[in-house]
């Protein structure tokens, strides 16, 4: 999506200069072509296979988005009451939607009950009896799959690691026959699935098949215990190419590990809920250098992308590859990327050889498609751009910049 014509950078069709002085930055850009081979990949790797993609929206949430989502079939993996709204409005079959996460507030599972969605992936005891009473008053049956964490190591960074023992997702793997048992005397439940999720950014597929193996143990107790298990949710959780380094694996790499366990199953749904992959590297988040300077031995170039438009290097530590807009024969320095915000933890990007900017030059952090826009804040009082999506040579906004004045709109003067 992103390459150098006479040295200017082009998404598509479409010089990124022209867009970042039209729009003003922050400014994140998507690639629509992009984004649907990303999720035509998942299709046609899980082609022969009965399969729903349920796209995990809290990456990006954007209504174009999920309605070009829609469009092309995707289901939606959400995780609150907001974002069943968001998939509700942008044309998603709710029985395309799973429910996920370990806080569903009453007022969520309501509103899930009556939109129909799905299931939901319940992560505790409680939850289980809360949704069990919830639909008893609304005299319906919950369909309902448990998030089971079968303890495998994902290899990936500590904070988005969610399959092992000892983080708070999901019922431990000696504890799910039994909360099966449970759930199966419940008036206003009817077990569906079963559910798990690793982690993110996973490079190597093999820990899939090592949750598959458990996962295929567990539903084989439990259907030769009664309880009829339609749905296989196998989580999202598959890496992109951040850094050159990163060597992500393909979706029909992922169902090819996958289906080596489940394809004994003829009867049985394969459920798959990628964010990342989706999204990710289809989007870009421009900015500008505002000054340079040097303190001690280090360079720093000091710009207008703040922790606030893209927090994941502060709070994962994780790599964005920053790039010129126009690519140049400038000499290079080790530099670190920052933003204007009063934190330590404000950077884009840390130790890196780069071209020694100019003033007012635009830079560009990578594959700031998934979790960057959708985890922007106004922190500092710094209000959000816009975001863009393109096609070809075509441009639409698809979400207007906030002024200065939409950050006291909902405060009382
Ligand atoms: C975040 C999340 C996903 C998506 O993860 P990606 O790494 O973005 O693919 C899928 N399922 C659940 C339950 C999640 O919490």
């Amino acid at each position: 999506m992103l390459k150098y014509v006479r040295n200017e950078l082009f998404v598509e069709k479409v010089a990124v200069s022209n867009l970042a002085k039209k729009y003003n930055t922050p400014l994140y850009i998507y690639s629509q072509d992009k984004l649907e081979a990303n999720f035509n990949a998942y299709k046609t790797g899980f082609k022969g296979v009965d399969s729903i993609i349920c796209y995990a929206m809290k990456a990006n949430s954007n209504y174009a988005i999920l309605k070009l989502l829609a469009k092309l079939g995707a289901g939606a993996d959400i995780v609150s009451g907001g974002e069943l709204y968001r998939a509700l409005k942008a044309g998603i079959n709710p029985r395309k939607i799973v429910y996920s996460g370990v806080g569903k507030t009453s007022k969520e599972i309501e509103f899930a009950l009556k939109s129909d969605i799905l299931m939901f992936n319940i992560e505790s005891f409680e939850e289980l009896e809360q949704i069990n009473k919830i639909a008893g008053k609304l005299k319906k049956k919950a369909r309902i799959s448990f998030r089971v964490n079968p303890n495998v190591d994902a290899h990936t960074h500590k904070y988005i690691t969610t399959g092992k023992e000892g983080n708070k997702f999901g019922i431990r793997y000696e504890d799910a026959f039994d909360i099966y048992v449970k759930a199966s005397k419940m008036k206003n439940i009817e077990i569906v699935g079963v559910d798990s999720h690793i982690g993110s950014q996973i490079l190597d597929v093999t820990p899939f098949k090592l949750a598959a193996k458990k996962i295929s143990a567990l539903i084989d107790k439990l259907e030769s215990n009664g309880m009829k298990i339609k749905y296989i949710d196998i989580g999202g959780g598959l890496g992109i190419k951040y850094a050159a380094a990163d060597k992500p694996q393909k979706p029909i790499d992922l169902r090819k590990m996958v289906m080596s366990v489940y394809s004994k199953y003829k009867d049985k749904t394969i459920i798959v809920e990628p964010g990342r992959a989706i999204v990710g590297d289809a989007g870009i988040l421009v900015g500008e250098v505002l000054y340079r300077k040097t303190s001690g031995p280090k360079n720093f170039i000091i710009t207008n992308l703040a922790m606030n438009d893209l927090i994941r290097p502060a709070l994962y530590e994780s790599y964005h590859s920053v790039i010129p807009v126009k690519k140049s024969s400038k000499k290079q320095q080790v530099a670190d990327v920052v933003g204007p915000v009063c934190e330590s933890g404000d950077f884009i990007a840390k130790d890196r050889t780069l071209p020694i900017f100019e003033q007012g030059e635009f830079i560009v952090a990578e594959c700031a498609g998934a979790y960057g826009r959708a985890m922007a804040s106004q922190y500092n009082s710094r209000p959000r751009g816009a975001e863009v999506l393109v096609k070809g040579s075509k441009v639409k906004v698809i979400r207007k910049a906030e002024t200065i004045e939409d950050l006291m709109s909902k405060e009382i003067k």
